[in-house]
């Protein structure tokens, strides 16, 4: 299999690079000093802050298309070009790979071209699942950095990396799903944008394998 990146590709990853070098490098080290500060002084919203430089940093990379840039090229439709992705489209798989290895570089970078999990898998969830209403309501502010995600999956009592042990259960009531359960571990739960989680939980206990698992979505109810 040839595994060489498109040209877009290929320039993608270079622009991505050249920025982690020449923006958040030179800056990323006393952000992260000054969130240690944060961590051992700070209580409540100063754990969640993001400064002002790292607001600037977002700011520069969307003006240079580097946004979204894990929107797949299949199902991004119009949301790669109305949410600022250079050339309007998505990519691959293939394409997005050495995208994604130039940001694993920096622990900041992934957040500052909002490319940072859980928000991207739960966008494209969103994407390719949500109703237009729902997309309206948590894809679009998403992928314009106004709003974060969660992702809730693990449970205390069950070796939560297989789906089939969900032990939750969402059950249909009426037009709304009743969640009864216990998650832990959700990464970004107490940051006070996080306004949509995805949960994984068992809508059909007498389905074999995953048939009876299913994910659904639902607004966080405890903001900090
Ligand atoms: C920093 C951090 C952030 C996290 N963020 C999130 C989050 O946002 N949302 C979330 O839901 N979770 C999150 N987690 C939890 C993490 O995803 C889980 O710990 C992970 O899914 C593994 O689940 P577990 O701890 O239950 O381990 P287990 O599922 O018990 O796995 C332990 C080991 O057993 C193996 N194993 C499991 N089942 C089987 C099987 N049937 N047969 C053979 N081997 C098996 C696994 O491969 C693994 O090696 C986070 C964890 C960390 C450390």
């Amino acid at each position: 299999m040839d595994f060489s990146p498109s040209p877009r590709a290929a320039e993608l990853t270079e622009a991505v690079r050249a920025f982690v070098e020449a923006e958040i490098a030179p800056v990323e080290r006393h952000l992260h000093d000054r969130a240690g500060e944060v961590r051992r002084h700070g209580t409540g919203a100063d754990l969640w802050h993001v400064p002002d430089e790292v607001r600037e940093l977002q700011r520069k990379a969307r003006k240079l298309g580097l946004w979204n840039l894990f929107l797949p090229a299949e199902h991004a439709g119009p949301y790669a070009e109305r949410f600022g992705t250079r050339d309007g489209m998505g990519l691959s798989n293939l394409d997005y790979a050495p995208v994604a290895e130039a940001t694993g570089w920096s622990a900041l970078a992934p957040f500052v071209f909002n490319c940072n999990a859980p928000d991207s898998g739960n966008a494209e969830v969103l994407l390719r699942y949500g109703s237009p209403e729902q997309r309206e309501r948590w894809l679009e502010p998403l992928l314009d950095g106004r709003i974060r995600s969660a992702f809730a999956m693990t449970e205390p009592a069950v070796a939560s990396s297989d789906a089939t042990n969900m032990q939750l259960t969402a059950v249909l009531d009426g037009d709304e799903v009743v969640l009864d359960g216990r998650k832990w571990w959700t990464t970004g739960i107490g940051h006070p944008d996080c306004a949509v989680l995805i949960v994984m939980g068992l809508s059909n206990p007498d389905a074999p394998g995953t048939a009876g698992t299913r994910w659904c979505s639902s607004r966080a109810t405890h903001p900090a």
